[in-house]
Parts: C-alpha cells; sequence; structure tokens
C-alpha cells in the first residue's frame, strides 16, 4: 500500500515530513516465532469460489461462496471472519461429495468481526466444502466493496473498486481473513454487459445473460492472502502493452486511457527491472493498474496482485494541470506497488508484526528503482528527507520498534506508519550499503526463490543476506529493527598523521524529550570520507566506541553518502571545519549536514544558529534539492514565529530576501531544455515563498491568476496548480467566492477535487470555517470532505480539531473507517496550544480503545515539543537574526 500523498507533495516538495508524527504505546519488541491469529487453527481454507451480484444503485451485493477447507481437528464449529455481512444459508458437506450435507446455525459477533457456524455433530477431520449464501453493503469510503461517484461530460456516474489491506476482505467474502491463510480464489460476478469488470486475473468466460446483464468468470488465483483480492467495475477505458510475456495495462474511467500513458510506460520499465532483480519472473498472467477518481485519508495506492488500485492524483497526467513533482509521484507510486507485486504479493509476512517487511522494502526499492531509471530527476537526494521523516517520528518517547506486535486489527491499521516506511526503507538502505548490492541483491533472490507462495518473518530475510554476504548481519539488523529510537554518533575532535584523519566516535542516543534518557546500544556502520577526497573508511561502532582513521587531511564528513541511519554530533571545531567547507561536499552530504545541524539545533545538542549559517552563506549555485531542504526549514521557523507577528515578520523578510536570488535565477518561466529538477525548485520556492508572505510572490501569482483567461502563458499548466495555491492561501472573499463557483462548476474529477482542497487551503480563518462548513454537506462528494478538513487542519489546527469534534457524527460518516482512530489526532499534530494536549487526552478517553491511542500519544508528543522548541530555542534565533539579517 501506498500511504495518501494528498498533501504529501506539497509538504515533499517543501522538504518537511510528509505525514504528522504518529506514534504507539511502547510496544514490546517481539519477533513473532508462531504468526499470531484472532481465529481458531482447528480449520484451515484451501480455495474459494466466489459469486458476486453487486446493486450499484442501492448500495448493497448479493453473493454465495463456496470454500473448500480442511478440518484439522474434530470441532462442532467453523470460525471465520466478516463485518456488515447477513446470512441466508450455511451448508456444509465432505469435499469428496460422499455423505450427508449439514446445516448451521450461525452467530455474529459484530466487535470481533467473526461469523461461527454451528453444526448438530462434531466434524471428523478432513476436506470439506462450506457454502454460504449472503448479502453484504457496499460502502462510500475506500474500505471493502465501495463505490466512488465522479463527474462527467455527461453526467454523474458510480463505479465500484474494493479495498481490503489490511483486515477488510470480510466485508465482502466471509474468509480467514489474515495474512498467512494463503488460498486460491475463482471469482465470478454478475454485471452490467456494458460495464467493464476487472479483477486480479484476466476474464476466463463472458456470457450474455440476455436481460442486459452478463456473467463474467474470473481465471483461479494462485495461492494468496485475502488482503490482496481485487474486483472493479464500471464505465472503463482499458490500454494494455506486452512485455516479457506479461500484459500490462491501465484502466481508466472512460476517456482517460491518454492521460495514462505515462504510468503504462513505466510499468513496462519498472516490470523488466524487477524481474531480473528479484530472480523469480513475474508469475501471473497480466498486471492492470486501474486509475479512481477520488481518494481516501490512508492510502494512496494499493498491491492488489495484478490489479494494483491508485487514486488518479497518482496515475493519470495531463500537461494542462500535472506538474513535474506529481509525475514523479506516478512513478514512484507504480515501481511501489509493483516491488510489492513480489514482495509481499508472492512472499507475504506471517502477521502484521512484520508488515515493514512488506512496506519497508516496497519503499526502498521504489526510492532505488527511481534514482536508477530516472537519474534526470536526482532523487537520490530525497534518501535525507525520508531518513528525517523517520527520525522525526523515532525520535520521542511514543515510538515503537519497526517490528512490533500487533494483537487487533485497529492496530494493524495504524502500523502503517513512519516507521514502518520511512525507518524501514532506511535501515534497508543502511544494510544494503553494508553487504554491497549484489550481496543483497542475491539474498533478496534466495528469500524470494525459498518462500515464494509462502509467508515469512524478518529472521527469513537476514538468514538469506547474511548467507549471501558471507558476514553477520542479523545482529546489526536487530538492533534496528527490535529497539525503538534513533543513535546518535558523537565525533570527537581529529587529529591528522601521516596524511590520515583520526577520529573517536561515541555512540550516544538521539532523543527530543527525553533529554537525559540513558541510551539504547546499536552495532552502527558508519561511513566517514574527509570532504573534496573520494577514499572513504568504514567502521562498525559497537559497545559504544569506534576509532577510524581516514585517508586524507582536512574537514571529515562522517555518514558520507547518508546511508546511515543515525544523527551526527560534531564537535565544534569539526563543525566549524566543516562549515567552510560546505561546497565541497557531495550535495546528499551537504543535505545531511544541514538536516542534522537543524535537528540537533532544535533539540539543543549543537548552536540553533549553527543551521543558520549554513544557509546564510550556501552559493546560489548550490543544488536545487538542497535549497529546497533550506527552503522548507525556513518555512518551518517562520511557522515557530507564529504567535508574534513582528518577529514572524522579521523572520519571514530575512527567509525570502535568501531565497530571493535563487528564485530569479529560477524565474516563473521554465525554460527549453531546463533540468527537471529546476521545475521542482520553481514550484517549490513559489510555494515556500507564499507561506512566507512575500508579497512581491504573491502579487505575480494574483496577476497571473487574473490574466489567465486574456493571456494563455499566464497560467502555464505545470505551474498551475502552484499559482492556484499561492491565490486560495490568501484569497479574500470575493476570490473565494470564484474558486467556490469554478469547484461547482468542473467537472474532471481531479480538478475538481483540487479545487474543493484549495478553498480549505486559506490563511483566513473565517474562510477556512466556510470551507469546513462546506465539506459537511454533499456538494464537495464523499471522499473531498475529509480531505478537506485535514486541509484547515494544516494552518489551522486548533480550529480545525475543534471543529470536527463538534461535529463527531458527521466527520466519521466522511473518513474510511480503518482511518478514524488517526484522523481526529492528525487534525491537531500541528498545534501548539498548551490547551490541545487535554483536548486530545480527552478525545482520547472517550473513542479510543486503551491500545489505539498511538496517534492521538504522538500528536501530544509533537505538541510538546513544538512548545518546548518555541521557549526554548527561538531566542537563539532572534539573537542571530539581530546579527545577521539585513
Ligand atoms: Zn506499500
Amino acid at each position: 500500500m501506498h500511504r495518501s500523498l494528498i498533501s504529501a507533495a506539497v509538504l515533499a516538495l517543501a522538504g518537511v515530513s510528509a505525514a504528522p508524527l504518529m506514534a504507539a504505546p511502547a510496544a514490546a519488541p517481539v519477533a513473532a516465532a508462531k504468526a499470531t491469529t484472532q481465529l481458531p487453527r482447528s480449520v484451515s481454507p484451501t480455495h474459494y469460489e466466489v459469486s458476486i451480484t453487486p446493486d450499484a444503485k442501492a448500495s448493497r451485493f448479493a453473493a454465495k461462496v463456496t470454500i473448500t477447507l480442511n478440518v484439522l481437528e474434530a470441532t462442532d464449529s467453523i470460525t471465520l471472519n466478516a463485518a456488515d455481512l447477513k446470512f441466508a444459508s450455511a451448508v456444509l458437506t465432505p469435499a469428496s461429495g460422499k455423505g450427508a450435507p449439514a446445516s448451521a446455525t450461525v452467530s455474529v459477533n459484530a466487535d470481533e468481526q467473526t461469523a461461527t457456524f454451528r453444526f448438530p455433530q462434531q466434524l471428523a477431520k478432513g476436506s470439506y466444502k462450506l457454502a454460504l449464501d449472503y448479502t453484504g453493503v457496499i460502502g462510500q469510503q475506500a474500505v471493502g466493496l465501495f463505490s466512488l461517484d465522479y463527474d462527467t461530460p455527461n453526467g454523474k456516474k458510480r463505479a465500484l473498486y474494493t479495498q481490503f489491506e489490511s483486515s477488510d476482505a470480510r466485508r465482502m467474502i466471509p474468509s480467514w481473513d489474515e495474512p498467512n491463510y494463503k488460498a486460491t480464489f475463482a471469482l465470478e460476478v454478475t454485471v452490467p454487459g456494458s460495464e467493464m469488470a476487472v479483477s486480479n486475473m484476466p476474464v476466463a468466460k463472458k456470457t450474455d445473460l440476455g436481460d442486459g446483464r452478463a456473467l463474467v468468470k474470473f481465471a483461479q488465483t494462485p495461492k494468496m492472502s485475502t488482503y490482496l483480492l481485487f474486483f472493479a467495475l464500471g464505465d472503463f477505458d482499458r490500454a494494455t502493452a506486452t512485455t516479457e510475456g506479461t500484459e500490462v495495462g491501465v484502466v481508466t474511467t472512460r476517456g482517460g486511457a491518454a492521460k495514462a500513458a505515462f504510468a503504462l510506460e513505466s510499468a513496462k520499465a519498472v516490470l523488466h527491472e524487477y524481474n531480473d532483480y528479484f530472480g523469480v519472473r513475474y508469475p501471473l498472467p497480466k498486471l492492470d493498474n486501474v486509475a479512481a477518481p477520488g481518494r481516501s485519508q490512508f492510502f494512496g495506492a494499493m498491491e492488489n496482485w495484478g490489479a494494483i488500485f491508485t487514486f488518479e492524483y497518482v496515475l493519470l497526467l495531463d500537461p494542462a494541470y500535472s506538474t513535474q513533482a506529481d509525475k514523479q509521484a506516478v512513478f514512484l507510486v507504480a515501481a511501489h506497488e509493483m516491488a510489492h507485486q513480489w514482495f509481499g504479493d508472492l512472499v507475504t509476512m506471517q502477521w502484521w508484526d512484520d508488515l515493514w517487511l512488506n512496506e519497508g522494502f516496497a519503499s526502498w526499492m521504489e526510492s532505488r528503482l527511481t534514482v536508477r531509471l530516472h537519474p534526470e530527476w536526482n532523487t537520490a537526494l530525497n534518501a535525507v528527507n525520508v531518513r528525517d521523516a523517520a527520525m522525526a517520528r523515532d525520535s520521542v518517547a511514543t515510538t515503537h520498534p519497526v517490528v512490533q506486535h500487533v494483537t487487533t486489527v485497529e492496530q494493524a491499521s495504524q502500523a502503517f506508519d513512519d516507521i514502518t516506511y520511512q525507518k524501514g526503507e532506511s535501515v534497508i538502505r543502511m544494510l544494503e550499503r553494508y553487504v554491497g548490492e549484489d550481496a543483497w541483491r542475491n539474498g533478496v533472490r534466495a528469500y524470494m526463490k525459498s518462500h515464494a507462495y509462502g509467508n515469512t518473518v524478518s529472521d527469513d530475510l537476514w538468514a538469506k543476506i547474511e548467507k549471501s554476504a558471507g558476514k553477520p548481519i542479523t545482529a546489526i539488523a536487530h538492533d534496528f529493527t527490535l529497539q525503538p529510537g534513533v543513535p546518535m554518533i558523537r565525533v570527537g575532535e581529529t587529529t591528522c598523521k601521516n596524511g590520515a584523519t583520526v577520529l573517536t566516535l561515541t555512540q550516544d542516543e538521539f532523543s527530543r524529550d527525553q533529554p537525559n534518557k540513558k541510551p539504547l546500544s546499536w552495532r552502527v556502520p558508519v561511513i566517514a570520507q574527509i570532504a573534496g577526497n573520494g577514499k572513504q573508511a568504514r567502521a562498525l561502532v559497537a559497545g559504544g566506541k569506534a576509532t577510524i582513521s581516514v585517508p586524507g587531511c582536512g574537514a571529515v564528513v562522517v555518514n558520507a553518502g547518508q546511508s546511515g541511519y543515525f544523527r551526527t554530533l560534531y564537535a565544534p571545531k569539526e563543525f566549524a571545519a566543516l562549515a567552510s567547507n560546505f561546497t565541497r561536499l557531495a550535495p546528499i552530504d551537504q543535505m545531511g549536514v544541514l538536516s542534522d545541524s537543524w535537528a540537533l539545533g532544535m533539540a539543543g545538542l549543537q548552536p540553533a544558529s549553527d543551521f543558520l549559517d549554513l544557509a546564510k552563506s550556501a552559493p546560489l549555485a548550490t543544488d536545487p534539492q538542497v535549497w529546497g531542504k533550506i527552503a522548507g526549514v525556513f518555512e518551518t521557523i517562520h511557522g515557530h514565529f507564529e504567535a508574534n507577528p513582528a518577529r514572524q515578520k522579521q523572520f519571514g523578510a530575512f527567509a525570502a530576501a535568501r531565497l530571493a536570488p535563487v528564485m530569479a535565477q529560477v524565474g516563473w518561466t521554465a525554460r527549453a531544455g531546463e533540468p527537471e529538477t529546476t521545475a521542482n525548485l520553481r514550484a517549490q520556492l513559489i510555494h515556500t515563498l507564499s507561506g512566507l508572505d512575500d508579497a512581491a510572490t504573491i502579487g505575480e501569482a494574483r496577476r497571473r491568476y487574473a490574466a489567465r483567461n486574456s493571456d494563455p502563458a499566464a497560467v502555464p499548466g505545470a505551474l498551475r496548480k502552484t499559482i492556484m495555491a499561492v491565490v486560495a492561501q490568501h484569497a479574500d472573499g470575493a476570490t473565494w467566492d470564484e474558486l467556490h463557483a469554478a469547484a461547482i462548476a468542473e467537472k474532471t474529477p481531479l480538478v475538481k477535487d483540487q479545487l474543493y482542497s484549495l478553498l480549505a487551503s486559506t490563511e483566513d480563518k473565517a474562510l477556512a470555517q466556510r470551507a469546513m462548513e462546506l465539506a459537511l454537506t454533499d456538494e464537495p462528494g464523499a471522499t473531498n470532505s475529509a480531505a478537506m478538513l485535514a486541509e484547515v487542519a494544516t494552518r489551522h489546527p486548533d480550529m480545525a480539531f475543534d471543529f470536527a469534534i463538534s461535529h463527531m457524527a458527521k466527520v466519521n460518516e466522511r473518513v474510511d473507517s480503518t482511518s478514524r482512530s488517526r484522523y481526529f489526532p492528525r487534525l491537531a499534530a500541528n498545534s501548539a496550544d498548551p490547551a490541545m494536549i487535554g483536548k486530545l487526552n480527552a478525545y482520547a478517553g472517550a473513542n479510543l480503545a486503551a491500545g489505539s491511542r498511538r496517534d492521538a500519544d504522538t500528536a501530544i508528543a509533537g505538541i510538546t515539543y513544538r512548545i518546548k522548541v518555541r521557549a526554548e530555542r527561538l531566542p537563539a534565533i532572534d539573537a542571530w537574526l539581530a546579527k545577521n539579517a539585513n
């Protein structure tokens, strides 16, 4: 699954963590020896024959399923997962066909999401078929079988899709809905004959039923987990290409296939790479990517085997409104979901404890492949932003280990967080660098081969890598995955002797909210280098200390290449040497040094002004992404001054003046043949300068917006979103009304969704209030409401949280049921008001189970830290400004 990217695109551009901080109560670092189950182990399914007749208009479906199963211990009952299903009959027959059928009485447990079938007699061990007749509901949010309504030039249409990860297959099929109960599936659907039905496998047979309906039978799937099953139905187009024996396809709503051309072309290139990398060919006959209008608060795309589901905003591209960042997101998301076709779909974690095996790996693979296939985007530098997002979450007391024990459906849902994704990705990057690319890939190939169609735990992967690398890695991997937190490497004073620099490294822990914490212990692989010298030295810091001799003399960079998951704190003299050699560092090390000095400065471990010194002296020719990092931090500092408009204005003026020459160099108009990284920097600088209330930028965006109808060059497609965002952020009432009228009139779902988000992005509180009221009406459409409130919350968190709490029932109807416990705390996550801590505690106490407080507790930790930073660090920034501004 790829997490929701709705506001992430903007935030990632701004160089800040995409997701608000998220948290868990400290879970015990348990590697599950035996897979957890919430179902009795006495029965196990092998095959499902499913027949579904959806009634899209009435939002319900009728269905039958025949499950072939093995009774492993004599029992008089069978329990499986079911949610919101009504059973009409349940009959069990011996699979041999010999023996009398037995009818069961059904009891449903809504809290446990189970159905139990009781039989008059004990069932002996053996193989049976359980036939169930039932009905279910079609929802409006992306959970289970759901509908999405969208506008077309010919009026509104409705399409159906499914979303089952982590625990929602049970809303369409009564099933053993846990990842380790793998089985085969044969799906047939009775649907309007004019519509297209899509599932994991190709259509095997379509029969016209003569009444306008058709019976569509899909080929049987390989053995797989329930959460990977998929079905979609609608007025669709499908475009295909064949590569290496596999048919790759894109499915869109009618008329949209041309906008999916880049996704289709990317799928071909990615499939070729993965067939090679994994050493096992893609095993299904086809691989579709199904684009759907709308959005979810929870995810952007889902890796259903053979039928990836992706929201349009990360699949379709249109030169009239898509940005360079959109294009990169389409590739990244497709590369992520396609990596899951192997890592997740072919080989699946036993239980949600090891979810990171799926997500950390797919995230690492998406980054790796983007660097490889699109070097012109220079995305290698993103590794630092990924690491920062993980560390923001991992350096407060509410963090949790990468491998964590999950006991409830709610906890499984909450496991899709920055630790699972970004820390997982960062740890893999470090370990791959440690053992080397070839050893890592060979280990992965051996793992795929041994566990195809099966389930694994993390140690199964470490065993294969260790064998392939021929050196110990499991102990290091355990340090970083079974215990929480961020190591900090202290670099002592260096000496230079005989052409080599000798330095002492000491391992500490980077904690933002427990300054006196006794550090945990890690074995940390470290790479060091002298600025401007190509030769690297490696060491494994174990037992808390290491001495390392680095070839050459001069300023030393620790964590050269930035693949290590740790913060680096230099002795003052060593930092000063590095700062004066900043331009000699590789761009990725410039990113790393900026990132560490900022994080350590805010935590009080290094002067808060060190980052500003670097930002002040960065030359114009600095890499666009390094400028992006600086711009992102400027926005954060500007936000910290919100309680004091005079100081905020002073800082805003300094930051805008610092960025103005960069903006002047980049310009508002794209030059033919400019690097693609320049297009991203342009969008980001305009975004940042708008956030800094820079009058020139706001004025230029307004001028272009006003001229949009008379001058086609005023708002080029690639800059449309960026310009509109500035106009909306600083909108007055008349502009807001104009945007609102445009939203109502718009027929393209992607553009319409964006317009509704813009209405919620205003600095003006009265207009933000109007946006929230509008969000709770039927006008924006079922999947825009929650996104609008979340958009308001980025600028006015207290207002958005209070509003959502006072309209909780209405808000709950508009949020996926799986993400409610995360949605409300996230609205408050950007607050700096001490009163919010009490409000969040009250919300959690009244609405969340004890084991589901993770996001609430993390939001509280974030707010507490923000209050502390503002009180303790801003005076140093003020003092620096007094000396350095102007
Ligand atoms: Zn994923």
